[in-house]
Order: C-alpha cells, then sequence, then structure tokens
C-alpha cells in the first residue's frame, strides 16, 4: 500500500461589486466585453488602483482559515503570455501573500483532520477564451476580477477529504459573504495535487489535475488518479510528473494535449501598486465583518439547543438557515413559558428539517433565502409554540401551515378562525368519551376480554379504534394524549373491578 498526499489550489471570485484593480463592474453573465476599461485590457500606460475592499475580504477568508496577516503585503507580476491576458502578465502575489501559516479542521468518516494552510493570496482572473469550431472569442469581462487562492499543503489523503475541505470552504466564504461559492459559473474553482509514495518515503511525483467543475469530480478525479499511479509505481515505473484533465464524460483524468513546461515566470514587484501596510483601523473592519463560522455554529448548536451533529450540520449549511432556525428558538421561548431551549429547539428543528424543508424545495425556495420566506420566524414560532403546549394537534398545524402560506397570513389567526385549536379540558373531553362508550359497548366489551386474556396487541387495536372514534366527533381537535387515558381508564375500570 501506498501513502497519499493531496494538495489544492482553490479560487475564489470575490464579491466586491467592482473589479480588483480598475472601477470596471465585477459580474457573470453580462454581455461579452461590456465591463471593461484601459486598465483591465492592459493598455499601456494606465495605472492599477487596489480595491480595498476585496484586501478586506481577502483577509477575512484568510483569518478564517487562521493564517497570519503579514505587516505588510505588495504584489508581482507574474508574467506569461497567453490571449485572455492583454497585458502579458498577471498582477498576482509572490512573496508576501495577505494570509500565510493557517490551518483548518475538516470532519468526516475519518474523524477531525488538520489541514495546513500554505498562503491565501490576492490577484486578479484572466479572460475567458471561448472556442466555437474554427476561431476563438474573447471575453474580458473577468479580467481584473478579485481573485484569491488558496493554498493547502499537501496534507489529505483521499478524495473523500479534498471534497469535504472544498464543501467546509465553499460553506465558510458564503457566510462571510466574500464569494457566492458557485462552481458551475466558476466563482469557487479548485485544481487538485497529488502524488502517491511508499510509506515513510515522503512525497511522491505530484500530478495537477485541473477541469475540477464541482466537489464531487474533485473526488472522483483524486481517487482514480491515486489508482492510477499505484499501478504505474506497481508495474515498476516512475509516475510523471505533468499536469492532467478531469474528463467527467469518461469518469478518468488524460495528459494536457500540449504539455506545459514549470515557466519562469519571473516574478518582480508590481512598481505601479504601493505596498500595502494594514492600520489597526483596518484590522478592526476585518474583525468586525467576521461572523461565528459554520463548523464552531454547527457545534454550539449541537451543545446548546441539544440537536443531533446531523441535524447541526444541516441547519448549518447556510447561514440564512441557521439564522431563521435560532430566530425561530428565541421566539418561541418568547411566546411559550413552557417550553426550554432544549424542547423548543428540538421541536423546531424537526418541523424546519421535514415539513418546512419540503415546503421550500416544493416551492423553489432557496435555504440561503428563507429570510424572507412567507412564513416569517414569528408566524413559524407561534405554530410550534401551540404543538408544544397541546393547543394544537399535529395534523391541524399542518393544515394551517399551508393555509398560512397559501394566504400569506398568521397561522395563529387562521387556526382561531378555524376553530382548530386543540380541546385539552378533560371534562370536555370526558363528555365525548361517555357517548362512544355508549354507541361502542360491544368494542370495550371486546377490549376488556382482550386485556382480561392478556391479549396486548388485540387490546392496542380495540383502544385505538375507539380512540379514533371520540377524534372523529371533535373533527381531530381532542387531544389524543387525554382521549387516549380516559379511554383506557374505562377498559380498565371495570375489568380490575369483575
Ligand atoms: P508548484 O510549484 O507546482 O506550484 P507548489 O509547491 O506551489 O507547486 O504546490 C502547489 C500545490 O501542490 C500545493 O497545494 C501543494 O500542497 C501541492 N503539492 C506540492 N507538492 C506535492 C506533492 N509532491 N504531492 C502532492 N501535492 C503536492
Ligand atoms: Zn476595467
Ligand atoms: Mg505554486
Amino acid at each position: 500500500m501506498y501513502q497519499s498526499f493531496i494538495g489544492l489550489e482553490v479560487h475564489i471570485h470575490l464579491l466586491t461589486k467592482t473589479k480588483v484593480f480598475c472601477g470596471c463592474r465585477s459580474a457573470f453573465g453580462d454581455e461579452p466585453n461590456a465591463n471593461v476599461c484601459p486598465v483591465c485590457l492592459g493598455y499601456p500606460g494606465v495605472l492599477p488602483v487596489l480595491n480595498r475592499e476585496a484586501v478586506k475580504m481577502g483577509c477575512m477568508v484568510a483569518k478564517a482559515l487562521n493564517c497570519t496577516i503579514p505587516e505588510k503585503t505588495w504584489f508581482e507580476r507574474k508574467q506569461y503570455f497567453y490571449p485572455d491576458m492583454t497585458k502579458n502578465y498577471q498582477i498576482s502575489q509572490f512573496a508576501s501573500p495577505l494570509g500565510q501559516n493557517g490551518c483548518v479542521d475538516i470532519e468526516g468518516t475519518w474523524g477531525v483532520k488538520r489541514v495546513r494552510i500554505h498562503e491565501c493570496h490576492l490577484e486578479e482572473d484572466a479572460g475567458k477564451m471561448i472556442h466555437t469550431g474554427a476561431v476563438s472569442l474573447l471575453d474580458y469581462n473577468r479580467a481584473g476580477v478579485s481573485l484569491l487562492e488558496i493554498v493547502t499543503e499537501p496534507d489529505m489523503e483521499t478524495g473523500e477529504q479534498a471534497e469535504v475541505f472544498i464543501q467546509q470552504f465553499r460553506r465558510m466564504v458564503r457566510y462571510l459573504g466574500v464569494c457566492d461559492g458557485n462552481m458551475e459559473e466558476g466563482s469557487l474553482r479548485a485544481d487538485a495535487n497529488v502524488s502517491i509514495n511508499l510509506p515513510g518515503k515522503g512525497l511522491g511525483k505530484k500530478v495537477e489535475i485541473k477541469n475540477l467543475n464541482s466537489s464531487r469530480f474533485v473526488r472522483l478525479g483524486l481517487n482514480y488518479e491515486i489508482e492510477r499511479q499505484a499501478k504505474v509505481l506497481d508495474a515498476g515505473k516512475a509516475v510523471t510528473q505533468e499536469t492532467r484533465l478531469w474528463n467527467q464524460n469518461r469518469d478518468q483524468t488524460e495528459p494536457m494535449r500540449h504539455k506545459e513546461n514549470a515557466q519562469d515566470y519571473r516574478y518582480f514587484p508590481e512598481p505601479d501598486l504601493p505596498v500595502f501596510e494594514p492600520d489597526a483601523a483596518f484590522l478592526k473592519s476585518v474583525e468586525d465583518a467576521m461572523v461565528e463560522l459554520p463548523l464552531p455554529r454547527q457545534k454550539r448548536l449541537e451543545n446548546e439547543c441539544g440537536v443531533s451533529p446531523e441535524q447541526a450540520a444541516i441547519i448549518c449549511e447556510e447561514r440564512a438557515f441557521a439564522d431563521y432556525f435560532e430566530s425561530a428558538v428565541a421566539a418561541a421561548l418568547r411566546i411559550s413559558s413552557g417550553l426550554d431551549k432544549k424542547s423548543a429547539a428540538s421541536r423546531i428543528a424537526n418541523w424546519l428539517l421535514t415539513d418546512i424543508k419540503h415546503i421550500l424545495a416544493r416551492d423553489g425556495v432557496a435555504l440561503s433565502a428563507i429570510g424572507s420566506f412567507t412564513l416569517t420566524v414569528d408566524r413559524f414560532a407561534r405554530l410550534v409554540a401551540m404543538t408544544a403546549d397541546g393547543s394544537l394537534s399535529t395534523k391541524n398545524a399542518k393544515q394551517a401551515l399551508e393555509l398560512a402560506l397559501s394566504e400569506d397570513r398568521d397561522p395563529a389567526v387562521i387556526i382561531r378562525e378555524k376553530g382548530w385549536e386543540q380541546i385539552t379540558d378533560p371534562a370536555k373531553i370526558a363528555e365525548v368519551v361517555a357517548l362512544v362508550e355508549q354507541e361502542e359497548a360491544a368494542t370495550i366489551a371486546e377490549a376488556r376480554e382482550a386485556a382480561a386474556a392478556k391479549n396486548q396487541k388485540r387490546r392496542r387495536t380495540l383502544a385505538a379504534f375507539l380512540v379514533g372514534k371520540a377524534l372523529e366527533k371533535t373533527q381531530g381537535r381532542a387531544d389524543p394524549r387525554v382521549v387516549g387515558k380516559q379511554m383506557q381508564a374505562i377498559i380498565d375500570a371495570v375489568n380490575g373491578g369483575a
């Protein structure tokens, strides 16, 4: 068996309104070449101006990845020729990346794994080439868009770990609000590096896999490559250090047609941009913009709210969804004095992860858009509080929920109008139970016989039937727990006396 080493290079588009060195709009999907100017088209003699918002967002990611932000950070020119980059160099960072020496934990079937982060650096994206038959078209809208690159150390071992790294990182940058994480649109892109070697022999010859536009492809591509390299070594051959492309139609990696040589980029400091020295005010603005990150939030909800790790993970998938959950718990506690935090949270989690989640999917509301959902937190909390204190049956609560959504009204009002409040008063319920006792005398007798004969199954079936009769008489409004108790008492009483 071999040991494997995986390091990722993840690029994210920062959600700055304008590009990183000019005032052009930074947006996906606009008319080609609509958002360009002499700076991002690389005309001679123009001057780049650093977008501070991009640096701030970059520093937020750096902090979230536990990186050190250096006292001085600057830019270099990374020189190479390619038609998607008219300047023939990319402004990037080389010697002083804005985030250095971090680490992040990833959780999965392997437990907790710490992945060291080598650096995060800010750079400009290149334009986009569109190949159509005999011609290639160039769209420079993307040229100059703020790009943050995160480079990990080769600390991961399996495709699964790399997949989880990307998923957790994606969730993190979405929480921070610095990237939309859309892999299909290329707002989050990953290149995966992998080598294998005999245990204890250190890193092997590395292969870089490109063209991985989903976290699933990252997993598949890496696992394919680990197997492929093992076969090469098993055959007594050496792995070629190269760049390969993931072919999603054939589920395999393939060598890139024209092999890129290790270029000499001739990095040198960008003379047109001053060194950036984050001062106290800047660092405070970064600190103030930070939010509770998804993984710690997940742990906090497990501890504070008693939800299961699986539930906490789903709740925390989107920040807006977790906010909705926590606001609903707080609102339910305000409304209902009988609820404690854990019982409120468990009820709300159950509703949220089953009925509400289904409804959101059905109505095409994204989890991230739940903040503007028709069912406001207060309406939802009232519904939950009413089922918790027994004044509303689950069945009627679900009906009220649907009406509240279709009519955009407070479910509490609907419940009052419909007369759906649950009947919990034992005296009222006793009247109904007495009626059933008269009408179903034969069934009661049979239930008593079953009880006497210790035929529990039969007794339970008959008792359930009798409870059902009583519920029918109240259109389902009688509290089934109270009905059940009273019905049982009737069966037991005579049975005990006989
Ligand atoms: P390059 O010089 O090719 O850019 P770097 O040293 O900058 O290589 O590393 C790029 C990425 O490749 C990093 O994520 C790093 O962890 C990973 N990496 C480097 N060497 C190896 C190796 N031998 N096996 C697996 N991953 C590696
Ligand atoms: Zn521009
Ligand atoms: Mg490198």
